[in-house]
């Protein structure tokens, strides 16, 4: 039975992973950090049924001496680190959080790793943030960096500590150049559930508006059970390598309000507000990936199509906003 070790388990893709890989018949830990509400902290892993099949354990990606602890404890086969301050506002308002936690922390795993478990294959959790003011009108693997945010700054850090590692150690170091993936389990801080979230409350008349900010940015939206099967196809590599993982295509924010609203049969333009205040310092437009290297290496296509992964969102929902009426 293989192993794996996920911190960041409690989030979005944890929560996927960890239910794909029990289904691989692997044992998962997951790291989590303590916190004052452990008896909701499971909810996402719960809600795919995988919460009593995944062992938990404590650390912190900001405590180094935990995660040597835990690695050398349970010698896991694969490593994926999830684990990070992930939302883009937030992080200029905790600039020094982001980057202890987001690149700091990622630079504590490879520590951890190399000192306590130097086998473990391990996945980075990189982002197509990293393009920001993009350089190519579809951005590959060799399509150059430029970080809009701090966060986005941080993972570009913490990105070039994987390459770097896997060069300098030979650490079997792969990083996942992830565009974003959203499901049932996106936070609610990210437009894409902001946006199903509030389609589900005024469909059900528990709210009469939705406030957004920039409409026109664009982003290239994918499922997140799809895309943690390519996490796992990259650590089943003879080598280890860097991946961009994206659907190819593109579409505005208006356009993903007009699918939401549209799914329960209600017209976008009269319920959107737009709050100048949720503008950003500094926007990343538009993001569309070339995925061409994954589909021929990995022999992976993401599956989901926008007006479906809609759907789901917004059906979901409208299950947890009817189940508290
Ligand atoms: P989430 O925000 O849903 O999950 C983040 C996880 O990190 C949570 O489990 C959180 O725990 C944990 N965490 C935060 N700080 C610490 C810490 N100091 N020590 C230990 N755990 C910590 O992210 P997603 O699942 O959406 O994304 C997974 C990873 O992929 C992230 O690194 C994200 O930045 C990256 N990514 C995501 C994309 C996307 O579109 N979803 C796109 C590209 C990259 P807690 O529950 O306690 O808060
Ligand atoms: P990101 O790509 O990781 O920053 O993911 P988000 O879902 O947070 O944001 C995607 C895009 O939606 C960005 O260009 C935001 O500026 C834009 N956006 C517009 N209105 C909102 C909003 O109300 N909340 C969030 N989170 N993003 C918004």
């Amino acid at each position: 039975m293989n192993t794996a070790f996920i911190t960041g388990i409690t989030g979005q893709d944890g929560a996927y992973l960890a239910k794909f890989l029990l289904e691989k018949n692997y044992r998962v830990i997951g790291m989590i950090r303590r916190s004052a509400s452990s008896d909701v902290i499971g909810e996402r892993l719960r809600w795919l049924g995988v919460l009593d099949h995944v062992e938990l354990v404590d650390g912190n990606l900001t405590d180094l001496s935990s995660l040597i602890r835990l690695l050398g404890q349970y010698k896991p086969d694969e490593v994926y680190n999830f684990a990070a301050q992930s939302f883009v506002a937030t992080s200029w308002q905790q600039p020094l959080v982001t980057g202890t936690v987001t690149g700091m922390g990622a630079a504590n795993m490879l520590e951890a790793l190399r000192i306590a478990h130097p086998v473990g294959r391990f996945y980075q959790a990189s982002s197509s943030e990293m393009f920001g003011k993009i350089q190519a009108a579809a951005q590959s693997e060799t399509t150059p960096f430029y970080p809009r945010s701090p966060y986005a700054a941080a993972k570009l850090y913490a990105h070039w500590m994987t390459v770097n590692y896997r060069e300098s150690f030979g650490l079997y170091a792969s990083s996942g150049i992830l565009f974003n993936h959203e499901s049932p389990l996106r936070g609610i801080e990210f437009v894409t559930r902001r946006i199903t979230d509030g389609v589900a409350r005024i469909k059900l008349g528990l709210a009469d508006h939705l406030t957004l900010g920039n409409l026109g940015a664009r982003r290239d939206w994918g499922h997140a059970r799809d895309y943690v099967k390519a996490m796992w196809l990259m650590l089943q590599q003879d080598v280890p390598d860097d991946y961009v993982i994206a659907t190819g295509h593109d579409a505005t924010v208006q356009e993903f309000c007009n699918l939401a609203f549209g799914h329960v049969g209600l017209d976008a333009s009269a319920y959107i507000r737009v709050d100048s205040a949720r503008l950003r310092p500094a926007e990343v437009d538009v993001l569309r990936g070339d995925p061409a290297k994954a589909n021929n290496a990995l022999h992976w296509h993401a599956e989901t199509p926008l007006p479906a992964l809609v759907a789901e969102m917004v059906e979901a929902d409208l299950v947890r906003h009817g189940r508290a009426r």
